[in-house]
């Protein structure tokens, strides 16, 4: 097997994927973020400094790491430009160490627009997008009107083909919201200054990981989002628009599919969501209160308050089986300290039968009952536990209880945000 690691979110995003890359990133020379756009947003404290990153790849927090933005990614210059501006200002060196795809597709502000005019005028089906047109972004890539970042910095077919693309997506957003919204001249001369200023971090990086490959080189490729809002197989259509599961790392990241390596699929010890969908184990309660207060259940991005339950393991073997995970990591387990029992979904009733596969089709999703296995609890803080045998017996059996369920072996268990707050199982 390739001496690669996908790293990738078992559920629907937010699992703590950002700590684990991190982690993780120490034995890698080259991190990639494959898909997903500035939507995404990893948290990775290290020493009780924060640090949010939403397209550059964790791995930045290293030094002597390559950092690569892959031709997968939704790529917004100005997001881009100004999260780059915020790291050096906390202190992290970026120069040669950060690349980005000719081949991405870039972000426009009328893809902002038109994320959010959908949005709002689709009553009946939101979806519960960041309105930050990565969505449209991608439609525009698969209907081939989008542009590479090749075409932005190729100045003078930029501008030819910026004049029939934004005429085209004014008369949508006339159509949507009746004015026209955008001006050419403002948006190519503002473009036009984000291509100089992304200019020295552009380059082919096809050719460039694969150099890096053939020299020894070892990769890491970092997932956005999570497996259950990948639009092949999560809950369609309450999903992003990319391949959030390691299936998408070879399109992605420009790689053959043999140099996907090891997959390690991250879940948390519960499970969230947030933006709309069904969610079967949700806990709309006071029990799903408590746990988005202990677990800090807000968007890194977004900030909007995130929808807890119990740990799905329906969901998370369907993810476990479409990425085909090697192994997984479990986070936030510290956060179910001083519950007087936790449960694990292992089935699904729906009309009269019980389902342990996860359904195609979502609308039935939204009305199956979870079949619950109940386990004791622990009161004990465990966020300096370092060795499984620290953990109290409570918590130790429900890992294991997770892997059974799951099907898969937990080889890193996280139980605070500081890099150091982790076993090694
Ligand atoms: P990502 O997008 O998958 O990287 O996840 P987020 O960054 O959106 O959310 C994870 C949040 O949980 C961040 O604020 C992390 O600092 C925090 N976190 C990660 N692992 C743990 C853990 O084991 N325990 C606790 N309490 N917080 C964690």
């Amino acid at each position: 097997m390739s001496s690669n690691m996908s790293v990738v979110g078992l559920q629907w995003g937010d699992e703590g994927k950002g700590k684990i890359i991190d982690l993780c990133t120490e034995e890698f020379d080259v991190v990639v973020r494959y898909q997903g756009g500035s939507n995404a947003g990893h948290t990775v404290v290290v020493g009780g400094k924060k640090f949010v990153l939403h397209l550059v790849p964790s791995g930045i927090l290293h030094e002597r790491k390559l950092c690569v933005v892959g031709n997968g990614v939704a790529f917004d210059p100005p997001l881009f430009l100004q999260e780059v501006e915020d790291l050096r200002r906390q202190g992290v060196a970026i120069e040669g160490n950060l690349k980005v795809s000719d081949r991405a597709h870039v972000v426009f502000p009328y893809h902002k627009i038109l994320d959010q005019l959908n949005e709002n005028n689709n009553s009946n089906n939101k979806i519960g997008t960041t309105g930050r047109g990565i969505g449209p972004c991608y439609t525009d890539k698969m209907a081939r009107c989008g542009f590479r970042v090749a075409e932005l910095l190729d100045t003078r077919h930029f501008r030819e083909k910026l004049k029939w693309v934004l005429e085209k997506k004014n008369q949508q957003i006339s159509m949507l919201c009746g004015k026209d919204r955008l001006s050419y001249d403002e948006i190519a001369a503002g473009y036009a200054e984000y291509a100089e200023a992304v200019r020295p971090f552009v380059t082919d990086t096809v050719t460039l990981l694969a150099q890096e490959m053939k020299r020894g080189a070892r990769i890491l490729f970092e997932g956005a989002q999570g497996s259950l809002l990948d639009v092949d197989f999560g809950t369609y259509p309450f999903i992003s628009s990319s391949s959030a599961s390691a299936c998408g790392v070879p399109a992605g990241a420009g790689v053959p599919p043999r140099d996907v390596g090891k997959v390690l699929g991250i879940m948390k010890a519960y499970i969230t969501r947030v933006g709309e969908g069904p969610f079967p184990t949700e806990l709309t309660g006071e029990m799903g209160q408590q746990l988005r207060e202990n677990g800090g259940e807000f968007g890194a991005t977004t900030g909007r308050p995130r929808r807890c339950g119990w740990f799905d393991a329906v969901a998370v073997r369907h993810a476990a089986t479409i990425n085909g995970a090697d192994a997984a990591a479990l986070t936030k387990l510290d956060v179910l300290s001083g519950q007087k029992e936790v449960k694990i979904c292992t089935a699904y009733q729906c009309n009269n039968k019980t389902l342990t596969h996860f359904p195609a089709n979502t609308v039935m999703l939204s009305d199956v009952e979870p079949i619950y296995e109940v386990f004791p609890g622990w009161d004990e803080e465990i966020r300096n536990a370092r060795k499984f045998s620290d953990l109290p017996s409570e918590a130790g059996a429900y890992v294991r209880a997770l892997e059974d369920a799951v099907e898969l072996d937990v080889e890193i268990i996280s139980v605070g945000s500081e890099r150091d707050e982790i076993i090694r199982v």
